[in-house]
């Protein structure tokens, strides 16, 4: 027998039993007369001890050549300790032993298997397994577990099915670029893994099961941006005969679920604001609500005041750090470089101190006198004691960069908490996006989503102006997940392929499955789409979701403990009639 009891799971009411434990060894500590040795599992550490003259003196030697991760099978007594360790569960007891045995001994670990570890990134994710052996990571692997759980639970409580749809499909753009992968028996084609399941679920609607759901793998081969995963998990669902406000309540209902299963904590309503509302007042369709902070607009105040920079602006707009008037120049130059970072962009940054006497300061002092700043700072709703903070340009670059700056003066106040949540469900996106480059409309959330029913006329006149039956869950300012009402009709589908710039025998060629199965009666359905990862590393206070993730890849998309990805042998290029030319170094 390997284990009676787990290394998490022994207390002082189990004093005087004959316990055996299979572990591995987290340190030894040997004072001589006395060596103790820390036993580490998945649920815990338990203490074990050795005492010169009372124990037997093979044993201590045995104890003596451990090193750190050895693993050991051990047996022994449970005893009350002399100085309790209030720290850990099983800080009252330890084992006085009686029996070692060496499973298998370990190389030294590169890094500390400590809560805080000595290892870097890279080393951490080459020894993976390492890794996962700490706790923080343990924690957070439960937690997916849990979530996963809870999910199925609440989905399946009301009436959905879980149904696999495959990996190796066609292409489905969503805005990405495929991962494909060659066919051996269909010389020179390609299938490609799917960025989501959403044609299949779309055709499980059809198919009359009119609740799905699947936590699924989705695969996307996008330029690495900090913090994505070529290979992501999604909660994906799709229900039919629904309206959107159908879909917002069942997976707002499922949000409280988990927070309160998984986290113990209610997030109470779900605050809703459009698409258009959320640009004007957070510069950002996923606004993080923790904090006001709203953007207020100056142009009628500030235009033809002989200052250019705002005379020449399409739109001035700013925010009010509340209590900050008395920012010293240092913070204010610091600020400034923030918003003049190349991957901000704002061309500089205007402030106003309205100061603790009432008088004002600002860098604008030239252009605008103290009656004009009072009524500034009347449209700020700011007092004595704050800080205005300005940017101007046009209006979409603009809004993003001050959306950037409030939520750095967020950080800076700490007025965003990761223990606090706050929902909120964005609605009515445009249903299009004009791609300057390339001089043509894209989808913004994909090519299945309906068009609201009150702008279809707009579809030919002003398809930039189309507003789509799509919906995003934010909290605290990351977007969670989004879905919409699709698209059920063939005639209306081709319209919007065509709207996309696709010609008809493009659509018919990658969408012919979708538009023929639309004429076998579909259902009017919608669905929606949760990141799983994202989810999990967000319920547990953290922006990364690179630990949320078993096996992650690393920013450059390798897996760098497999080393993947890498080259294959000739016979395999061949089997697949691929050849490969490497690209000129
Ligand atoms: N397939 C969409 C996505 O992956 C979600 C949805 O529309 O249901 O973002």
């Amino acid at each position: 027998m390997f284990r009676t009891h787990t290394c998490g799971e022994l207390r002082l009411s189990d004093v005087g039993k004959e316990i055996i434990l299979s572990g591995w060894v987290q340190r030894t500590r040997d004072k001589g007369s006395l060596l103790w040795i820390d036993l580490r599992d998945r649920y815990g550490i338990t203490q074990l001890m050795l005492e010169e003259g009372v124990s037997q003196q093979h044993l201590l030697e045995k104890a003596r050549q451990l090193g750190r991760e050895y693993v050991i099978r051990v047996k022994g007594r449970v005893t009350e300790r002399s100085s309790k360790n209030p720290n850990i569960p099983t800080g009252e007891i330890e084992i006085m032993l009686d029996e070692i045995e060496l499973l298998n001994a370990s190389k030294l670990p590169p890094f500390t298997i400590e809560d805080k570890t000595d290892g870097g990134d890279e080393l951490r994710m080459k020894y993976r397994y390492l890794d996962l052996r700490r706790n923080p990571l343990k924690q957070n692997l439960a937690l997916r577990h849990k979530l996963a759980l809870e999910t199925r639970n609440y989905l399946d409580s009301k009436g959905f099915y879980e149904i696999e749809t495959p990996y190796l499909i066609k292409s489905t753009p969503e805005g990405a670029r495929d991962f494909v992968v060659p066919s051996r028996m269909n010389p020179g084609e390609f299938y490609a893994l799917p960025q989501s399941p959403q044609t299949f679920k779309q055709i499980l609607m059809v198919a009359g099961y009119d609740r799905y759901f699947q936590i699924v793998r989705c695969f996307r081969d996008e330029d690495l941006r900090a913090d994505r995963q070529p290979e992501f998990t999604q909660i994906d669902c799709e229900m039919a005969f629904v309206t959107q406000e159908d879909v917002i309540n069942t997976f707002e209902g499922m949000a409280h679920f988990l927070f309160e299963k998984v986290k113990g904590v209610d997030v109470g309503r779900f605050e809703r604001m459009d698409y258009a509302t959320a640009m004007k007042l957070y510069g950002s369709d996923k606004p993080d609500i923790r904090f006001g902070m709203q953007f207020v607009e100056m142009k009628d105040l500030v235009k033809n005041k002989g200052f250019g920079l705002f005379d020449e602006a399409e739109i001035i707009v700013g925010i009010n750090a509340a209590g900050c008037s008395e920012y010293t120049r240092k913070q204010l130059d610091a600020l400034t470089e923030f918003v003049k970072k190349p991957q901000i962009g704002a061309k500089g940054l205007v402030y106003v101190k309205y100061n603790a006497d009432g008088t004002f300061k600002s860098s604008v002092d030239k252009y605008f006198n103290e009656a004009e700043l009072k009524v500034w700072a009347n449209r700020f709703d700011a007092r004595p004691g704050d800080l205005m903070l300005l940017l101007s340009g046009n209006t979409e670059n603009t809004r993003k960069q001050l959306s950037e700056l409030r939520l750095e003066i967020g950080n800076q106040l700490g007025l965003r908490d990761p223990q606090m949540f706050k929902p909120l469900w964005v609605t009515d996106f445009p249903l299009l996006e004009w791609d300057e480059t390339s001089q043509r409309f894209y989808a913004m959330h994909h090519p299945f989503t309906s068009p609201k029913p009150e702008d279809f006329h707009l579809l030919e006149s002003d398809p930039g102006k189309v507003r789509a039956n799509a919906y995003d869950m934010v909290i605290n300012g990351v977007e969670v997940g989004g879905g919409s009402i699709r698209i059920h009709d063939r005639d209306l589908q081709k319209k919007m392929f065509s709207l996309l710039g696709f010609t008809d025998e493009e659509a018919q060629n990658q969408f012919g499955f979708l538009m023929n199965a639309f004429e076998f009666g579909a259902p009017p359905h919608g669905g929606i789409a949760l990141g799983f990862d994202r989810l999990t590393a967000l319920i547990a206070g953290y922006d990364s979701i690179r630990d949320f993730i078993a096996f992650p890849k690393n920013n450059s998309g390798r897996d760098v403990m497999i080393d993947s990805p890498s080259i294959i042998a000739q016979q395999q290029l061949d089997e697949l009639f691929l050849k490969v030319n490497m690209p000129q170094k």
